[in-house]
């Protein structure tokens, strides 16, 4: 059994599916929390709940704005985030923030909850974060994801960061259920190029190279630089949209308000030329057929004559 936050299971007396529903959609941030740990879990009763919650609540989603945030280690991630999503909340909007973790998936522990993170966010009513859940296989760590990001949504959050440790696998998951795919990049030693994988780069709407501040200043111009070049031989994801390269300190709290602008523009071009749409009803698509994939696969692995044939 799952345990919630402050260690409750999340089955006990789960209220029913339309209080839950109404619940959540009134900001209710515990059971929006509640809600998060029923769909994490794999129990078939929760699951059962969890589907109908969702059933109920999926015509609330879709005016969030969703922001996929992706880095290695160490760039910067929550710092930013920290900076962005105050940037937010003073401007009087209600956030959310979620993370994909595959590190998670293997060991079980997470690099992202492990630390204390975005102190003084969290300490913001109108911000709901919540660490990365863990689980088995990537799959099924983006499907809650995906799901936990719905939830976030129809409860009335204005925009939803969903970050992910770039280390190679995830990014493509969260770029797949998100608006808007930001890479952010440190200003490193040597060429900075050179650890980017073009996959990743071609996923990326927005590229903020942060830390762009005293002594990394100068390489981080040349970062830019560098990106803007890169960007210029890759064919742009949207017909209204070219990937930009921004600067950013997310320590001093700089170039945030720019970052957000562009973000604000790209949300506004996609929808005057029509593919915001267009690319969220292309993301259900794909995220029906894995989800189909996932449960027949689930059942058929859970017949005992078929693993018996199998083994
Ligand atoms: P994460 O692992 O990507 O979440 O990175 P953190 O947000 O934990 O930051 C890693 C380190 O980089 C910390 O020591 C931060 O203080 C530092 N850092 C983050 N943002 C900036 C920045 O804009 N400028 C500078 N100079 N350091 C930063």
């Amino acid at each position: 059994d799952p345990a919630a936050p402050g260690g409750r299971p999340a089955g006990r007396s789960l209220p029913d599916t339309e209080s839950f529903a109404a619940a959540i959609r009134a900001g209710d941030r515990r059971m929006l929390a509640r809600a998060i740990t029923l769909v994490e879990s794999t129990r078939a009763d929760h699951r059962a709940a969890a589907e109908a919650l969702l059933e109920a609540l999926l015509p609330d989603a879709g005016r969030a704005l969703r922001v996929g945030i992706s880095g290695t280690p160490g760039v910067g991630k929550s710092t930013f985030i920290e900076a962005l999503g105050l940037h937010l909340v003073d401007g009087g909007r209600r956030i959310a923030v979620l993370a994909v973790d595959p590190t998670s998936a293997r060991s079980g522990g997470s690099i992202l909850g492990d630390k204390t993170r975005m102190e003084q966010l969290s300490r913001r009513p109108e911000a709901f974060i919540r660490p990365s859940p863990a689980g088995r296989s990537l799959g099924g760590v983006a499907r809650r994801t995906r799901e936990a990001l719905l939830l976030c949504d129809a409860a009335g959050h204005d925009v939803v960061l969903v970050e992910t440790v770039g280390i190679g696998q995830s990014e493509t998951a969260v770029a797949d259920m998100v608006d808007l795919f930001m890479l952010l990049l440190a200003p490193g030693g040597g060429d900075d190029l050179q650890g980017i994988k073009r996959g990743v780069m071609e996923l990326a709407d927005l590229i903020v190279i942060n830390k762009a501040d005293g002594d990394l200043l100068p390489a981080a111009k040349t970062a830019q630089a560098d990106y803007r070049s890169a960007l210029g031989l890759m064919r742009p994801r949207f017909a209204a949209w070219k990937a930009e390269v921004l600067l950013a300190s997310a320590l001093r709290s700089e170039g945030i308000g720019p970052v957000w602008e562009r973000i604000e523009a790209f949300r506004q071009g996609l929808t005057d030329s029509g593919e915001f749409g267009r690319q969220r009803a292309d993301q259900a698509v794909s995220w029906m057929w894995r989800d189909l994939t996932d449960t027949v696969v689930e059942s058929l692995q859970a017949d005992a004559d078929l693993r018996a044939a199998a083994e």
